[in-house]
C-alpha cells in the first residue's frame, strides 16, 4: 500500500536496539502487536484484530511475525519483507499461541507491548506458563527519541499543518457552523500533504472552553474567539498537531489580553525547553506565566505530549514529571485558558529538543488571528 519511509537498516536499527533495551530491562522477550511501536519497529500499520499478528523479539531470538496467511502479502511489503524476517504464519482453525510459543522458546520474563488487547494477551500468557509484563519501558525508550530521519518527517508534518492554519481565514466567518468549516479544513489536511486526518477540533465561542470539543453545528457568531486544533499523518506516518487561536471579527478586549498572555506563556514554556531540564520544569515555565496573571485556575491540563507515529505518546509534559529531556525528543507545546459557558484559547507547536534548546516545528503566526 505505501513504500516504506525509511531504509530497511533504520528498521534493522531499531529492531537491535529493542532487543538490547528487552536484555538490560531483564526480559527475555517481548510480544509486540499492531499499533505504533509495530509501525515504528517494522513499518507494519493497522489495528488489532481478532487474529493475530504479533512480532515477537528479544536478546538471541531472531525476530518473527506471527501473522495470519492471508495477512501475509502485505507484511511483506513492509521492513518485515525488507529485512527477511522470520516469517511464522497460520490460518484459521490453527492456534497462532502456539507459533507465538514456537518463536520464543525457553522464557521466564516476557513482555508486551501496550496495544495488544486483553484477547490474545491473556491466551499468551496461558500458553508461555509466565505472568506477562508490559514492555511499555522498552519501547517508550526507544520511541521517545527520535533520529534525523524522524525529525526530518516531523518538520514535514509541522510545515503541512502550517499551511492550513495559514488558509483558515478562506473558511472561518459568522454564519457558518463549526461542521462546515472543519470539513473545509480536513480537505485541506489531505490537500497540504497529509494522508490521513486524524482529528479537526473547531471550538467556537462557549465550546473553545472545553479543551476536548471536537466540532458541533453551532453557528460562528460575529465576535467569536475560536479555537482551531488540527492534525493529520503525513505518508511515512508521522503526526502533525498544531492549534492557533482566531477572533471572528472584532475581539473582546479583556480576551484579546489573555490571549497576549497565552502567547507569552507558551513562548516561556519552549524558551525552557533544552536538554538537561525537565518535563516538569517545561510545565511550569507556561504554568507561572499564566498564574502570575491571574489565570493559573484558567489553565486545566498539561502543558504537552510527545509525537511521533502516534499523535501522543511519551514525553508528557506535565507537572510531576521528573524525567530529564533530551536532544531528539519531539512533543508539544499547548498551554490553554479555558472560561467555561464563554470561551477558551490554545496555543500550540510541535518543538524537537536540539543540542542548546529546541526547534519549533509550527512557527503560523502564535497571536490572536482576526479573520
Ligand atoms: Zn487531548
Ligand atoms: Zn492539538
Ligand atoms: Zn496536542
Amino acid at each position: 500500500m505505501s513504500t516504506l519511509p525509511f531504509s530497511s537498516s533504520v528498521y534493522a536499527a531499531r529492531l537491535d536496539r529493542a532487543a538490547s533495551l528487552a536484555a538490560d530491562a531483564g526480559l527475555d522477550a517481548i510480544i509486540v502487536g499492531p499499533g505504533p511501536d509495530l509501525q515504528y519497529l517494522v513499518g507494519v500499520e493497522g489495528d488489532t484484530i481478532e487474529r493475530l499478528t504479533a512480532l515477537v523479539l528479544g536478546p538471541g531470538i531472531a525476530p518473527t511475525v506471527v501473522v495470519p496467511r492471508m495477512e501475509l502479502a502485505k507484511v511483506r511489503t513492509t521492513a518485515v519483507g525488507a529485512l527477511g524476517l522470520r516469517l511464522a504464519d497460520w490460518v484459521d482453525g490453527e492456534n497462532p499461541y502456539d507459533l507465538v510459543a514456537d518463536a520464543l522458546g525457553t522464557v521466564t520474563r516476557v513482555g508486551v507491548s501496550d496495544a495488544l488487547p486483553a484477547l490474545h494477551v491473556i491466551p499468551i500468557g496461558e500458553r508461555l506458563g509466565v505472568a506477562l509484563e508490559l514492555a511499555t519501558p522498552v519501547l517508550r525508550e526507544s520511541r521517545m527519541v527520535k533520529d534525523a530521519a524522524e525529525i526530518a518527517e516531523l518538520r514535514r508534518a509541522g510545515d503541512a499543518i502550517d499551511a492550513v492554519h495559514r488558509r483558515v481565514p478562506e473558511w472561518l466567518r459568522a454564519g457558518r457552523t463549526e461542521r462546515e468549516v472543519a470539513a473545509d479544513i480536513a480537505e485541506a489536511i489531505v490537500a497540504e500533504g497529509h494522508r490521513t486526518v486524524e482529528f479537526v477540533i473547531v471550538g467556537s465561542g462557549p465550546n473553545g472552553a472545553d479543551p476536548h470539543h471536537e466540532v458541533s453545528d453551532r453557528v460562528i457568531q460575529e465576535g467569536d474567539i475560536v479555537v482551531v486544533d488540527i492534525g493529520g499523518a503525513v505518508p511515512s506516518g508521522y503526526n502533525s498537531d498544531s492549534t492557533r487561536t482566531y477572533a471572528v471579527g472584532e475581539p473582546d478586549a479583556v480576551a484579546a489580553e489573555r490571549i497576549v498572555v497565552l502567547v507569552r506563556a507558551q513562548q516561556a514554556a519552549v524558551d525552557a525547553a533544552r536538554p538537561g531540564a525537565t518535563a516538569a520544569e517545561v510545565d511550569a515555565a507556561a504554568r507561572d506565566v499564566l498564574a502570575a496573571a491571574g489565570l493559573g485556575e484558567a489553565f486545566l491540563h498539561r502543558t504537552g505530549h510527545g509525537i511521533g507515529v502516534s499523535v501522543h505518546e511519551e514525553p508528557y509534559i506535565a507537572p510531576g514529571n521528573d524525567l530529564v529531556l533530551r536532544e531528539g525528543m519531539a512533543f508539544s507545546i499547548e498551554p490553554g485558558i479555558y472560561f467555561a459557558g464563554e470561551w477558551g484559547a490554545r496555543i500550540e507547536d510541535i518543538v524537537v529538543v536540539t543540542a542548546e534548546g529546541c526547534e519549533r516545528l509550527n512557527v503560523a503566526p502564535h497571536g490572536l488571528t482576526s479573520v
